[in-house]
């Protein structure tokens, strides 16, 4: 399992690293950063929690692949 990150949509809300300080980290200002985060085996509720808890929809859970997709 692995989260998709839409930096575009982040607004700086935390409320994902709230739920999950260990898997979203942010920057200075609040912001989650960049790449897509790969979420280790055993913390995939822990990690689903912390998305949807954002309510810009910037953390897409994909359960499809154990590997995030290498970014452009
Ligand atoms: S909860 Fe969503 S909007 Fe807030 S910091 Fe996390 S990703 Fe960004």
């Amino acid at each position: 399992m692995h989260i998709i990150v839409h930096n575009a949509k982040c607004h700086g809300h935390a409320r994902c690293w709230s739920q999950a300080p260990e898997i979203f980290k942010l920057d200075d200002d609040g912001y989650i950063l960049p790449g897509n985060i790969n979420v280790a085996a055993g913390n995939e509720s822990y990690a689903s929690r912390g998305a949807r808890s954002c309510p810009e929809r910037a953390l897409e859970i994909n359960r499809s692949s154990d590997t995030a997709p290498v970014m452009a």
